[in-house]
């Protein structure tokens, strides 16, 4: 086994990654891509799903060259995306009839309230006991229902069986396993979970919910595992005669690769905006909370693992906001050092509802907002303040969690790329409450699909074998004093409540 590798390929918000793997799940090379962030107008964001693929082949390309190896050497290759992002396209001529839209996108307000009858208060959990999501922009569902209605043509063409949908998991294996010529047309439970379309007990797709969003059952992918081979690359594609065999949202992929296999056990990941799910094993739990119960994985064809997820919109993206729109800093890295030039945030708050609240509120409506502002306020405290919202909305998302699952966290593992930031790190483990740690691999997005394609075609054995790999290298422990802590929570708090209700009901952005 040892001249044998896993390639993942990491098909991300704001980058496609493709990360060849050794058999102790370390890193060997990593091939690296940015694609645009099209924003056609306020509350928008697309992607062009040609320059994504074509990306993807690029980066797999440098991946194996800096591994100096070829496709001889790849065991098998898994796939890990953003979640809820939406592609439609013609089956024959491979092309998309739209961009993809975005997770981030909250153009289809108008659709979910339509479905809410009107009113979303009201109504907004209407299909929650049977996906585990509340009506929210964020899925890709109502994403469909936009393209068809829109796109001229589109909604002849789906009813005539010409195009498939697929979230970005879909579009790369479709891609990968020879595209028009008989590129296979899965998702995994994981990815299909996100598109409100997917009964959680069944995990089959919802006639009545895809009639609902005027979806035709036939633009709809395969439902399958996260872990099995769906295909092999093709000429046409990429990895010819490769294994495509791991599937899953990189959030749950996230999970995986942190060894997540208890019940209760749970990680967050601090990437563009911040995700924290909790394996609640083999039966869904709902939320009273305001989280998501998801599908987490399946192996196989062994029984599937639910999770309880917290989704947070805007954390690492504030931080590019800050670098890009404000222009205060000329990096990302760059925020730590402004914010350590003061000790506190000067009593400003920095809530991020750039894309209304996700968890634990889902207001469409909220937008972003700055307050406790005084003339004493620099931009070194806005800088600990734009830091300091990640480590609340996790807080609170934490909370929701705790009361949901009934399980008191011991500790909180995490990844992504914010957690190079240690003012963050002590920050958050000083609000949580529990010693925060990080892994030897902070790539366990890419690394969970590479374990799950590797357990597919027997390179690993299963999830002891992830276990077994999986190492600390750093651990953040709680040192702030209490009444402070409980301060600063409840000004947070307080913050959130200036941001609700926001958008009127003429200005659907
Ligand atoms: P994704 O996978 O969602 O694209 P990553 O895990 O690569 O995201 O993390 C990138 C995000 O982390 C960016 O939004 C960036 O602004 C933020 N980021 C990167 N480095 C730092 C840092 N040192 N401090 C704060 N934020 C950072």
């Amino acid at each position: 086994m040892t001249d044998k590798y896993i390639l993942a390929i990491d098909q991300g918000t704001t980058s496609s990654r493709a990360i060849v793997f050794n058999h102790e799940g370390l890193i060997v090379s990593v091939g690296q891509k940015e694609h645009e962030q099209i924003f056609p107008k306020p509350g928008w964001v697309e992607h062009n799903p040609i320059e994504v693929w074509e990306n993807i082949r690029e980066v797999v390309a440098e991946a194996l060259a800096k591994a100096q190896v070829n496709k001889d050497n790849i065991a098998a290759v898994g796939v890990t995306n953003q979640r809820e992002t939406a592609v439609v396209w013609n089956k024959e001529t491979g092309q998309p009839v739209y961009n993809a839209i975005v997770w981030q996108d909250t153009r289809t307000l108008e659709i979910i309230t339509a479905l809410a009858g009107g009113d979303l208060d009201a109504n907004g959990e209407k299909y929650k006991a049977k996906v585990g999501l509340p009506l929210a922009t964020y899925f890709s569902g109502p994403k469909i229902k936009w393209v068809l209605d829109n796109v001229p043509g589109a909604r002849a063409d789906a009813e005539a069986g010409k195009l498939l949908f697929g979230n970005m998991d879909t579009w790369v294996i479709w891609n990968l396993t020879g595209g028009p010529n008989g590129g296979v047309h899965v998702t995994d439970v994981s990815n299909a979970s996100r598109t409100m379309l997917m009964d959680l007990h069944t995990l089959q797709w919802d006639p009545q919910i895809a009639a609902d969003m005027t979806i035709p059952l036939s633009m709809l992918p395969a439902i399958k595992a996260s872990s099995e081979i769906y295909g092999y690359g093709r000429p046409e594609g990429l990895l010819t005669g490769v294994p495509v065999a791991g599937d899953l949202g990189d959030q749950q992929a996230a999970t995986f690769g942190q060894a997540c296999f208890e019940v209760g056990a749970a990680k967050n990941t601090y990437g563009t905006g911040c995700f924290m799910l909790m394996n609640t094993g083999k039966d869904p739990v709902p939320s009273k909370n305001g989280l998501l119960t998801t599908l987490c994985y399946k192996i196989g064809d062994q029984a599937p693992v639910y999770a309880l997820e917290g989704s947070i919109a805007v954390t690492g993206s504030l931080v590019q906001w800050f670098r890009d729109n404000l222009k205060i800093i000329a990096s990302a890295p760059e925020i730590e050092d402004l914010a350590k030039e003061v000790k506190d945030n000067g009593g400003a708050y920095f809530v991020p509802a750039f894309s209304g609240l996700f968890a634990p509120y889902w207001k469409p409506t909220a937008r972003g907002a700055i307050v406790g502002l005084t003339r004493y306020v620099t931009k070194a405290h806005l800088a600990r303040a734009v830091l300091e919202a990640t480590a609340f909305q996790t807080r609170e998302v934490l909370d929701a969690m705790e009361a949901d699952s009934g399980v008191k966290l011991a500790e909180l593992k995490v990844d992504g790329g914010m957690i190079a930031n240690e003012t963050l790190m002590q920050f958050q483990a000083d609000q949580v409450g529990v010693p925060v740690i990080a892994p030897v691999v902070a790539e366990t997005t890419a690394l969970g699909a590479a374990y799950a394609a590797g357990i597919a075609v027997g390179y690993w054995n299963g999830e002891q074998d992830v276990i077994d790999n999986w190492a600390e290298a750093k651990r953040w422990l709680p040192q702030a004093d209490e009444a402070e802590r409980g301060r600063q929570y409840r000004n947070w708090k307080k913050a959130v409540t200036k941001t609700l209700d926001w958008v009127d009901a003429d200005v659907v952005e």
